[in-house]
């Protein structure tokens, strides 16, 4: 072992402490040192490299050290680095807001809210649709509506909505109150009350991430906006994981041509270069928090719009067009399909593949962490959830790169 390499893992074992980590393994084990990418490919500090198949934590869509990426920062870096939003506006968040929101049709999701990440969009969100309510005569309107197994970030309001219950479950006494069922089934059976004092209804559209890549029934979504339409709840989506070309459509609700009142973005908004996130909210929502002082959302933080974050997020626009990245990712998702196939079929421990788009989840039989700790081994970076193998490379990745990352959780669940 290199000398700096060492000197990095000593340090983090003494200082760092991991999210998502029991750190009495993580001590015990030989952590990875990442120091370098390029393209769907990590280099550690002791010069291997491994295929990233989980773009980093499902947030470098482009892959990475992307030159147009790159010089977006560099450019702004030469103009300023960051600046007030309160108060200010600023030319990057301007451009970005418009070409958000010219995604949708005029007179939908008009308005984007900036903040720092997915859990700050779900946060915002929610803080939105409860001060609608209060300001539109339906006070008494303050509750939630999730899914079962949903995952939405871990501040406290986001965790309130999430229902893992190994991650969620201590802190729900300390949270907002929500309202769970399992499907649109449950959902049509709760009872009118119940309903009645709702606010929003939050789903991780097509496809829920940390629920073991579980895809919902096609057509539930637009079934889902039907019924919000008919009890006047707003529709929260969760687009964190599934924004950004994902799923194969810039955005998992045009699946079924579906426009929610709330559309919450991180990850792959800045292509994974600068933590960042945008609520969207339609111009209805808008409307209610104009005219007195008392209206306004007084809701935000210190790097709300951050000018880095911004310019590096229309610069990943920016890429999807150059680069005809979703028409390039259709025959990549094919691909990925077959070989998910071939993969069930003959690697015994496979349970069962899933697979939304360019994500999949590979559940095997047992012992998920130590498949993944073979696969890297193989050159292969992927994390477990429970014992399903998440699959979830850039979308930059050839079809000899994708086959490469199943040929090596092939070997490793072997
Ligand atoms: N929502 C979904 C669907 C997610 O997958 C995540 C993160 N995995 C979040 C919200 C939270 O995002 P963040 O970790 O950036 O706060």
């Amino acid at each position: 072992m290199r000398d700096d390499t060492r000197r990095w893992i000593e340090a983090d074992k003494a200082h760092c402490w991991h999210p998502f980590t029991p750190q009495q393994a993580w001590t015990d084990g030989e952590p990875l040192v990442l120091v370098r990418g390029e393209g769907a490919w990590l280099w550690d500090s002791e010069g291997r490299k491994y295929l990233d198949g989980n773009s980093s934590i499902w947030t470098n869509i482009h892959g990475h050290n992307h030159p147009a990426l790159n010089a977006a920062i560099t450019r702004q870096l030469g103009e300023v680095a960051h600046t007030s939003y309160l108060g200010f506006a600023n030319p990057r968040a301007s451009e970005l807001a418009e070409r958000l929101c010219g995604f949708f049709p005029a007179g939908t999701l008009e308005r984007v809210f900036f903040s720092d990440d997915g859990s700050t969009a779900i946060e915002c969100a929610m803080k939105m649709a409860i001060q609608y309510r209060q300001q539109t005569g339906e006070p008494e309107r303050t509750g939630f509506i999730a899914f079962d197994q949903a995952y939405h970030g871990d501040t406290m309001g986001a965790a309130s909505l999430g229902g893992v219950s190994r991650f969620h479950d201590r802190f729900r006494r300390h949270g907002v109150p929500v309202t769970f069922v399992s499907g649109m089934g449950a959902l049509r059976h709760l009872p009118a009350e119940a309903v009645r004092s709702t606010a929003a209804v939050v789903i991780e559209p097509l496809i829920q991430g940390v629920n073991e890549m579980r895809p919902w029934p096609a057509g539930m979504l637009r079934e889902l906006r039907a019924w919000c339409d008919a009890h006047d709840v707003h529709l929260m989506l969760d687009e964190v994981m599934t924004g950004f070309g994902r799923t194969g459509k810039m955005f998992a609700c045009q699946h079924e041509e579906v426009i929610p009142d709330f559309l919450c973005l991180a990850k792959g908004l800045t292509g994974g270069y600068m933590p960042m996130a945008a609520t969207l909210a339609t111009a209805a929502v808008y409307d209610a928090f104009l005219g007195a002082d008392d209206r306004a959302f007084y809701y935000g933080h210190s790097y709300t719009a951050n000018p880095l974050g911004c310019a590096v997020a229309l610069a990943s626009l920016d890429v999807f067009e150059e680069e005809r990245v979703l028409e390039r990712l259709r025959p990549k998702i094919a691909l990925m399909a077959e070989l998910l196939d071939e993969l069930r079929t003959t690697t015994p421990r496979v349970r069962a593949v899933r697979q939304c788009g360019f994500v999949a989840g590979i559940e095997v039989d047992g012992g998920g962490a130590q498949v993944c700790l073979a696969a890297r081994e193989q050159g292969l970076l992927t994390r477990p959830i429970r014992d399903t193998i998440v699959l979830m490379p850039p979308l930059c990745t050839t079809e000899d790169e994708l086959r490469l990352a199943i040929r090596a959780i092939a070997m490793a669940a072997g």
